[in-house]
């Protein structure tokens, strides 16, 4: 048995998440990949739920999913990765480049909950109900902060920041898909260039890191696209480029109960994609009807820190 099983709050907390089922839910944002993805090195990438969604320009190479050498402190500035990229072209666009971590390594431990906060127009909100899921169930996660969001939320993402479940990773400056050239996702375009792919990382970096002292090891790109070349700018800049394996709310378009059906399906060893920037949508209840079944089935949960020490 789990050793959260036996939480006190759990039951209290099941009463809350039968309640918050019955709500109200409604489409934001579209971002992510269909539901089905499973194990990403083994299949081809997963086109968007929209129709008008790019598609992967080839299928990747089998790659290791975890880079072979994890995060380093970079020294390097924004003109010696335009000098060492700005020649490179990429051969691979969509959610599944070499060098993104998208299953933990083996063998997992454990189950990585992953919480988007987009931020930017009608994404600055904050799904409480998700937050508190996870603090009442003693859930580890992993949230990935844009900029955006950060600037509406200062006071929160330090308080986010102090809770020793969570683990705070950068979402990026602008939530641009991370190209070197140009490619758009979801109809938002893309950084242009390896000096921009720079800016998308480095400038939410700098700006986590004075916020936390520390630097965020993990980077997921808004809309989750890269390319192969801006996969490898940021491990040059010491972050792990990262996925998912299992979309558990679509962008916080899904209903409570399809967000629930979906992260039911996790395993050790997958990244959840979530979304806590949406209050109202079903993301913060279906997470919350979810992760007790998980629990009593004996998995566990982790930070993305912690599943790559
Ligand atoms: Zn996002």
């Amino acid at each position: 048995m789990h050793q959260l099983i036996g939480n006190p709050q759990r039951r209290v907390f099941l009463l809350s998440a039968a309640v918050l089922l019955l709500s109200g839910c409604k489409p934001v944002e579209a971002t992510g990949p269909s539901s089905s993805a499973l194990r990403p090195r083994t299949v081809a990438p997963v086109p968007a739920t929209s129709a008008a969604a790019p598609i992967p320009l080839v299928s990747p190479e089998p790659e290791p999913a975890v880079p072979a050498s994890g995060p380093e402190p970079t020294t390097r500035s924004q003109e010696q990765i335009i000098a060492e990229f700005s020649g490179r072209s990429p051969s691979y666009w969509g959610l599944q480049a070499p060098n993104v971590l998208q299953v933990l390594p083996e063998p997992a431990a454990g189950i990585a909950l992953t919480l988007d906060f987009c931020g930017g127009p009608g994404g600055n909100g904050t799904d409480h109900v998700a937050l508190k899921t996870l603090k009442h169930l003693g859930i580890p996660a992993t949230l990935f902060l844009n900029a955006r969001w950060i600037h509406h939320n200062r006071a929160l993402t330090r308080e986010l920041a102090a809770e020793p479940l969570f683990e705070l990773a950068n979402h990026g400056t602008r939530h641009a898909p991370l190209s070197v050239a140009g490619n758009s996702a979801y109809g938002i375009p893309g950084t242009q260039s390896s000096g921009q792919v720079y800016e998308e990382i480095m400038s939410n970096d700098n700006l986590l890191t004075e916020i936390t002292g520390k630097r965020p090891r993990f980077f997921r790109p808004g809309t989750a696209y890269l390319d192969d070349v801006a996969a490898e700018i940021a491990l040059a800049l010491g972050v792990v480029p990262t996925g998912f394996s299992i979309n558990a709310d679509a962008g916080a378009t899904y209903p409570a109960s399809v967000v629930a059906a979906e992260t039911a399906k996790a395993r050790p060893g997958d990244i959840i994609i979530s979304h806590g920037n949406h209050p109202g949508s079903g993301t913060g209840a279906g997470l919350s009807a979810a992760i007790p079944a998980l629990l009593d089935k004996g998995y566990v949960f982790t930070t993305l820190g912690t599943a790559l020490p």
